[in-house]
This record gives structure tokens, sequence and C-alpha cells, in this order.
């Protein structure tokens, strides 16, 4: 089920249908507030009043144009004066392939050069998503070149793949931030674990070495390693010092159990009107979800 919807979130045809369907749209919004940046900044002050920082990412990814990867641009920059405007305890999370990564790195580094520069001048924290695996080494080096120690410009890092306790050994060396994933993507079993057991072991190991490397006690740092997970039982087992970050609407019944034991915990908030194939990779994560697509079919569901 996991290969089958990891495989539908790459086909264009199905993504037109999904877009045109009401009762799919109204699944979706459990998983996102809405199209537009005002309903990711509604839901930015809900969690506010539940003492929850955020993080905004808008969805896309694999943008064809120069004119594309502009507006883009311009959306996050006006997203960074809204939230040094409101004051907002907000991050901004980007995707390379929605800032022109396939159109040749030279159009990808300039646009994130552009908003790195707008973010850091703002105090915004900016991260790097990591999407599949053919786009890693053009990510990393992204962030490499354009990475300065002490600022607050992080990089996701997936467990499942072999290569990682290497890169992340790099970005530590560099004096960069790390959020670490188990990682969403389909991946052959030359790049990445496949057995699930053995890529939480992967996800535990690594959080360590993260809770390891977090200065403690040191409040005066820009950022700070994240682990973006749900999956209380590792997070149990990983000790005190990165913060602990979760997606929109899910698991929220464990977020006062980790707000509680007083863990730096963020949530972070996709929005946009591009979200099929994000959609289908949380489908994918939890196969049980499809449930709720289906229910959404029926009067009143959804
Ligand atoms: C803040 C954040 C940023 C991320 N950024 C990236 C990125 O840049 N690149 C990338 O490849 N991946 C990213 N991911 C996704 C990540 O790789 C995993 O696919 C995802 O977090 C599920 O893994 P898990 O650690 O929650 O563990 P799992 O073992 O998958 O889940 C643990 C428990 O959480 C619940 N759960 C997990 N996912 C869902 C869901 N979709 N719906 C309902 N319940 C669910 C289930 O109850 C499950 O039992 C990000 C995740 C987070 C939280």
């Amino acid at each position: 089920m996991r290969s089958l919807l990891l495989k539908a979130s790459r086909n264009g045809w199905l993504a037109r249908q999904a877009r045109r369907r009401r009762f799919v749209k109204r699944a979706v919004r459990r998983f996102m507030p809405g199209e537009s940046l005002d309903d990711a900044l509604g839901a930015v002050d809900a969690l506010a009043a539940e003492g929850i920082p955020a993080v905004l990412t808008q969805l896309g990814e694999n943008v064809d144009s120069a004119a594309d990867v502009r507006q883009v641009v311009d959306h996050y920059r006006g997203a960074v004066d809204r939230i040094v405007e409101g004051e907002l305890d907000v991050h901004l999370s980007i995707k390379p392939t929605h800032l022109g990564l396939d159109l040749g790195g030279d159009v990808c580094r300039k646009a994130v050069d552009t908003l790195r520069t707008h973010a850091s001048e703002g105090g915004v924290p900016l991260w790097i998503d990591m999407e599949d695996s053919s786009y890693l080494e053009a990510t990393l080096d992204l962030y490499h070149d354009q990475h300065e120690p002490g600022s607050a410009f992080g990089i996701c890092l997936q467990a499942y793949l072999h290569r990682t306790p290497d890169d992340l050994e790099r970005v530590l060396e560099a004096g960069g931030w790390v959020r670490l994933v188990k990682g969403a993507y389909r991946e052959a079993p030359e790049v990445a674990i496949q057995s699930r057991r053995e890529v939480d072991e992967a996800f535990l190991g690594l959080g360590r070495r993260l809770a390891e490397a977090t200065p403690g006690g040191d409040f005066s740092i820009p950022l700070r390693h994240v682990l973006g997970s749900h999956d209380m039982t590792l997070l149990a087992q990983i000790p005190d010092g990165p913060e602990v970050q979760m997606l929109y609407g899910i698991r929220t019944g464990a977020w006062p159990e980790v707000q509680e034991a007083g863990t730096p915990f963020r949530v972070l908030i996709s929005y946009g009107e591009h979200w099929y194939p994000w959609y289908m990779r949380r489908l994918a994560e939890r196969p049980a979800n499809v449930g709720f697509l289906v229910r959404s079919l029926l009067p009143g569901g959804g």
C-alpha cells in the first residue's frame, strides 16, 4: 500500500483529478489549514494561543520556469514580512525544487540566497527540506555553500539513507543545524534502508548524536537541532536537547505530553494549492489515513 501511494504521488493525471474533487479537498483539510498564507497565519495564531510556535512551508515542488521561481521567492519574502510585522515565533521551510533546482543550480542558488538574506535580516530562521535522493547532493551543496556558522539556517536529513551518518557529521562540523526525519520518499535498497525496524534504529542513533551535539542550557543559540517525528516511543529514548517538531493535524493527542515534559516543541504547517504529492506522502506514512479519505466521501464526512 505504501509503495502504491508513493507511486501515485508522482502521477500527474491523478493529481489533476484529486484537485478537482471536493471530497479529497475536505480530507486534505485534516492536515492543512488552507491554501493561502492567511489561512496558514490563522493556524499560527490558533497554535500560539496554546503556546505552540510554528514552521511554515508553502506546498509546491518541481516548478518548471524562472518566472514561477520568482513568484515563490516573492511569496516567501512576503511571508517573512508578515512574520516580522506580527512579531511571530515562526520559522520557514523551503523545498529546493520549488525554488528551481530542476532548472539548474544557479537559478535555485540565487533564489535561496535572496530568501536566506531576507529571512536573516528579519531574524526569521530558515530550513531546507530534503526531497528524494536524486536531489541530495545538490541540496547539500546548496546548504554548505550558503551556510555561515552561527546563522539560523538549517537542513533536513533523512535517517533512512545509508549515507546520512556521514552527511550529519559534515553539517555538525560546519556548525550547521539539522532537522532529522525518518524519510518520506520511495527509495531503492542501494540508497535507503527498507525495513521499518532498521529505519527506527538509524533514527535513534542519529537522534542521540544530535542530542549530544546540542549545547545544554544555552538559549542564546539561534536554532536547535530538530527531531521531526511523531514516534513517541523513539522520542522518549533520545535525551533532552533537540526541539521536537510534528506536522499540523498529526498525532495532536501527543502534543500536550511533549509540551508538558518541557521539550522545545514546534508544529510544521503546510499550506498552498499544490498539495497533491505531499498529501499522498502523508497517506503513505499511515495507510489508515485512506480510511479518512473514504469516510469524507460520505455525507457529513471529512
Ligand atoms: C517537522 C517535520 C518535517 C519533515 N520534513 C521532511 C523532509 O524535509 N523530507 C522528508 O523526506 N520527510 C520529512 N518529514 C516526514 C518524515 O520523513 C516521515 O515520513 C514522517 O514524519 C513519519 O514518520 P514518523 O517519524 O512520524 O514515524 P512513523 O513510524 O511513520 O509514525 C509514528 C506514529 O505517528 C503517527 N503518524 C505518522 N505519520 C502519520 C500520518 N501521516 N498520519 C497520521 N498519523 C501519522 C502514527 O500513529 C504512527 O504510528 C517531516 C516530518 C516532520 C514531522
